[in-house]
């Protein structure tokens, strides 16, 4: 190793691009801050792992400016439909199952390469290009910044000041290591094999199609291409320990579930992964933060492993970006692991619930995989207020923060009504004199404070943080606040990721300003 010689200062560096560094780094160039993002690999994965996008992500990535580019290269997920010992046994439709929730009411079906591919290539269309081959080898913290060394490709080390250091490098993230963050947790006893696959068979095409069986399941998401495949499931328990084992040896059982009339034409890539549940048990050190699965790892079931990840990323980039250009105190930073940490906790308990559930073993699990479980979801999605709560859990769209400092709902705000720390409902208002109806998300700016202002007049707030939108007074603005609870004078002041900060009734500036200052930011640059 040769020594470097003057270090390079960055505001943020950034250990991993893949979907949780992606997000962090787009997120904070388009707030006006150069991350430094790195990679020890040579170029972007080429395998799909994650597979499902869901709606919370899919507005974020609206905000972004991504979404017509992964829905143009996703395909909807329509419906689950449920086999059993040969049999198609039900459907769960899920097209619409959060129309009027999200503007994205189901989920897209999209490999997280093809997320790393279209975030990279955002990154790099705002200035930022990923220094690949470039691995983090140590750091030590100061009062003031971290002191880096990275291996460049040519193998020579160079030296870094970061202010700050974000690790999304992943469950063995060497950021956490380094840091000597605890990573309690355990492993499942099963093992999970990936692959992609051209096939034909029973499978309902352009829907996941899910064979529940003695032992576990296979499920099969529909891919973008003809015959295209992607099938995950448990491996038998006689496939397991097994370092060379190779697709064909899978097939077998996977045909005995699905049918003698499934066949498998190729197979691009096939992998065995192990899974665990494990939550770092600090998400910030000082000037270190995790993200992703360097900071949480659960089971695949409920498809929120990538999607976390870019929440967590949403969370912190805005507070990172204000901390970094002297608009909020360094106090800020603190709410990202108090927010994050009870989801990740809570994802960890429901994942684990639901699959411990799901591959119980004896009788009572066979029973309850291949004959209980299909008529039980299939009934219960055609009840309405199921349907709903399923989507928010799914979706993301239900996390919130409502215990955060951040977060503050003054009296008279209606229980029924959005409360502060939720995320702020989609909703079709109109903002002119004309009565035209916008939708309030397209409206919404993320990169600023939005002050939501219903039945009054709209007020002047001074700054540049907070961006104003006074509702018209009229009769559909008031039956479209009143389908979420909001009725008379009200007001929502949202974080740049959409969250309720503050929510009131008579708009006042001085309590504005004082909620302002007691989470540490200032209204003016
Ligand atoms: C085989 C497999 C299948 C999966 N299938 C699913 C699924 O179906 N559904 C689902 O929700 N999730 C799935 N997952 C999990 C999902 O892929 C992860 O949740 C997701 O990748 C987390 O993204 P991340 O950005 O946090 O970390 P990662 O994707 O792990 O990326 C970490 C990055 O950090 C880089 N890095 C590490 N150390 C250093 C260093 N010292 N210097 C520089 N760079 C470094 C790595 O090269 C990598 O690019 C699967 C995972 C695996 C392994």
């Amino acid at each position: 190793m040769s020594a470097p010689t003057s270090p390079e200062n960055v505001d943020v560096l950034v250990v991993g691009p893949a979907p949780t560094g992606l997000m962090l780094a787009n997120q904070l160039a388009r707030r006006g801050v150069r991350p430094l993002i790195i990679d020890r690999h040579s170029g972007p994965a080429q395998q799909s792992r994650a597979v499902v996008v869901q709606a919370r992500t899919m507005e974020i990535y609206a905000q972004l400016g991504i979404v017509e580019k992964a829905i143009e290269q996703g395909l909807e997920g329509t419906g689950f439909n449920m086999w059993s010992q040969g049999r198609w046994r039900a459907k769960i439709p899920f097209g619409d199952i959060g129309k009027g929730l999200s503007p994205f009411p189901s989920l897209l079906v999209l490999g997280q390469d093809d997320n790393e591919l279209i975030m990279g290539a955002h990154l790099k269309g705002l200035g930022v290009e990923v220094q690949w081959n470039t691995e983090l080898v140590a750091f030590t913290q100061q009062p003031g910044h971290v002191d880096a060394t990275i291996r460049q490709p040519d193998g020579k080390t160079r030296a870094i000041t970061a202010r700050y250091v974000a690790g999304c490098d992943g469950a063995r993230s060497p950021v956490r290591e380094l840091s000597r963050i605890g990573f309690p947790g355990a492993p499942y006893e099963h093992v999970f094999y990936v692959a992609d696959t051209e096939a034909n068979g029973s499978m309902v095409p352009n829907e996941v199609n899910v064979y529940l069986w003695r032992d576990g399941f296979h499920l099969f998401f529909p891919m973008r291409g003809k015959d295209r495949w992607r099938v995950i499931g448990i491996l038998p328990e006689e496939l397991r320990g097994r370092d060379d084992l190779v697709f064909a040896e899978v097939e077998p059982s996977i045909r005995d579930e699905a049918g003698a009339n499934l066949s498998f034409k190729a197979c691009a890539w096939f992998s065995t992964y192990r899974i665990y549940h494990r939550a770092a048990e600090k998400f910030q050190d000082r000037r270190i933060f995790l993200l992703g699965d360097a900071a949480h790892i659960h089971s695949p079931a409920g498809a929120q492993g990538m999607n976390t990840g870019l929440q967590d990323a949403y969370n912190l980039a805005w507070k990172l970006a204000l901390v970094a250009q002297g608009r909020a105190d360094e106090r800020l930073l603190a709410t990202y692991a108090a927010e994050r940490m009870p989801v990740a906790q809570r994802l960890l308990k429901s994942t684990d619930r639901l699959f411990t559930l799901f591959v119980s073993k004896g009788l009572f699990g066979m029973l309850l995989r291949t004959r209980l479980a299909p008529r039980f979801l299939a009934f219960g999605m055609t009840v309405e207020r199921v349907r709903r709560l399923a989507f928010y859990t799914i979706s993301q769209i239900g996390i919130h923060y409502r215990r955060s400092s951040l977060s503050k709902t003054l009296v008279g705000v209606a229980e029924r009504a959005p409360q502060a720390g939720d995320r702020f409902p989609w909703l079709q208002l109109g903002f002119q004199p004309n009565g035209q109806v916008e939708d309030l998300y397209r409206r919404l700016d993320d990169l600023h404070f939005n002050l939501i202002v219903t039945g009054q007049a709209a007020p002047t707030v001074s700054g540049d943080l907070v961006r104003v939108h006074a509702a018209t007074a009229n009769a559909a603005n008031a039956t479209e606040l009143a389908r979420v609870g909001i009725a008379g004078p009200a007001y929502y002041l949202l974080r740049p990721d959409g969250h309720v900060g503050l929510a009131g009734t008579l708009f006042d500036a001085s309590v504005m300003s004082r909620y302002l200052a007691d989470c540490g930011l200032r209204a003016s640059a």
